[in-house]
């Protein structure tokens, strides 16, 4: 069929499963298991509907101000979109126009060859060490762009700064994105180097920390030339890419602060007590600094303990891949959800070795 022969095929990025069931416990896709900041609510219950017969602006002012504000920046160095798969997506398609190859880690988050493919980018991954770590020397040589997550995705490492700043260093002649997707759990954020170097961007979501993963909300701050770049492809794709009440609710989550330090607190204490009881259990990890583990048990395998879990309705996540497979990415939920995640482990652990 000769249309066929024009089409622009890819293999899409798979999501975590949401499945339909009620009363399952939902550790698979790192939401947050508390709700959004109360001002959320209050917006959604005062939003005045005669606004949707219109246009929302088109610059977000209101979000950007807001993001700007909290984060010490100018509005002209903020820029937002559907989530921050929306905004790395655009990143790809404003920065990663070599022919040379981009750079990302071999064990990362798996939307980024996604886009690569998509856009038509070159890429090469780069093998973390046996500790799940970068080696910042590996990303010295020619590249089109770099791209990571700090922590990264699933194995939670953090890499200090003093790591993104040989990256950078080695590279000013690329851009390099620092996906923040999970900083707030314990990471210390790369914005600070912005004074220093003009071709980093720092890309954050309000989906994981902020509780806010249903109504798409992300971020990036870098210089105010590269924002101007990419606001020039995102304007010539979609205007109207954040609505009112997307807007507006991200402002309302800003303008609490403490709230939002409460969530993350709470968050980061039940980590801390996940990797204590895993351990006990026979389970090991690498030190996470995000809202989910990434574990390995010393006797039973990963895809067998997955099933066991999503039979008694405990949904993580499992990905037959190279290096990964033995993992089981375990998102930090509620203390409630974590005390029913460690007795069905004990159950099945208990099951495993009777056989
Ligand atoms: N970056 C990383 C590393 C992620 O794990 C995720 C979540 N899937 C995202 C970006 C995108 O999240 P969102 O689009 O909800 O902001």
């Amino acid at each position: 069929m000769s249309w066929e022969n024009n089409i622009r095929r890819v293999v899409p990025y798979t999501p975590g499963e949401q499945p339909k069931q009620q009363n399952i416990v939902k550790l698979n896709t790192n939401e947050n298991p508390y709700p959004p900041a109360p001002g959320a609510a209050e917006v959604l219950a005062g939003f005045d509907t005669a606004l949707l017969r219109k246009y929302p602006d088109p610059n977000a002012q209101m979000l950007v101000d807001a993001i700007a504000k909290t984060y010490g920046v100018r509005p002209g160095q903020v820029f937002v979109g559907v989530g921050s798969d929306d905004v790395l997506s655009m990143a790809f398609m404003t920065f990663f126009n070599s022919e040379k190859p981009i750079l990302f880690p071999d064990v990362t988050y798996s939307f980024y060859d996604v886009w690569a493919d998509v856009y038509r980018i070159p890429y090469e991954t780069v093998p973390l060490d046996a500790d799940w770590r970068i080696r910042p020397n590996d990303y010295a040589r020619p590249n089109g762009g770099i791209v990571f997550p700090n922590p990264n995705a699933p194995t939670g490492v953090l890499e200090s700064l003093d790591t993104i700043e040989q990256i950078l260093q080695a590279n000013p002649d690329s851009i390099v994105i620092v996906d923040e997707a999970y900083i707030d759990f314990g990471g210390v954020s790369a914005l600070p180097l912005l004074d220093k170097y003009d071709n980093l961007l720092v890309v954050q979501t309000f989906s994981k920390s902020r509780s806010m993963a249903g109504i798409r909300i992300g971020f990036a701050i870098g210089s105010e030339k590269l924002i101007g770049y990419m606001n020039d492809v995102k304007f010539s794709v979609n205007s109207y890419t954040m609505n009112h009440l997307t807007i507006q609710c991200g402002a309302a989550s800003l303008a609490d602060e403490p709230y939002f330090r409460d969530c993350c607190g709470r968050i980061v204490k039940t980590r801390e007590a996940a990797k204590e009881k895993l351990a006990s259990m026979g389970f090991s990890f690498p030190d996470s600094k995000a809202n989910f583990l990434f574990a390995t048990h010393e006797t039973v395998d990963a895809g067998r303990i997955f099933e066991a879990l999503k039979q008694r309705s405990i949904f993580v996540r499992h990905w037959d891949k190279p290096r990964i497979a033995p993992y089981l990415r375990i998102t930090i939920g509620t203390d409630e959800e974590m005390a029913k995640l460690y007795a069905a482990l004990e159950d099945i652990l208990r099951e495993e070795a009777g056989k």
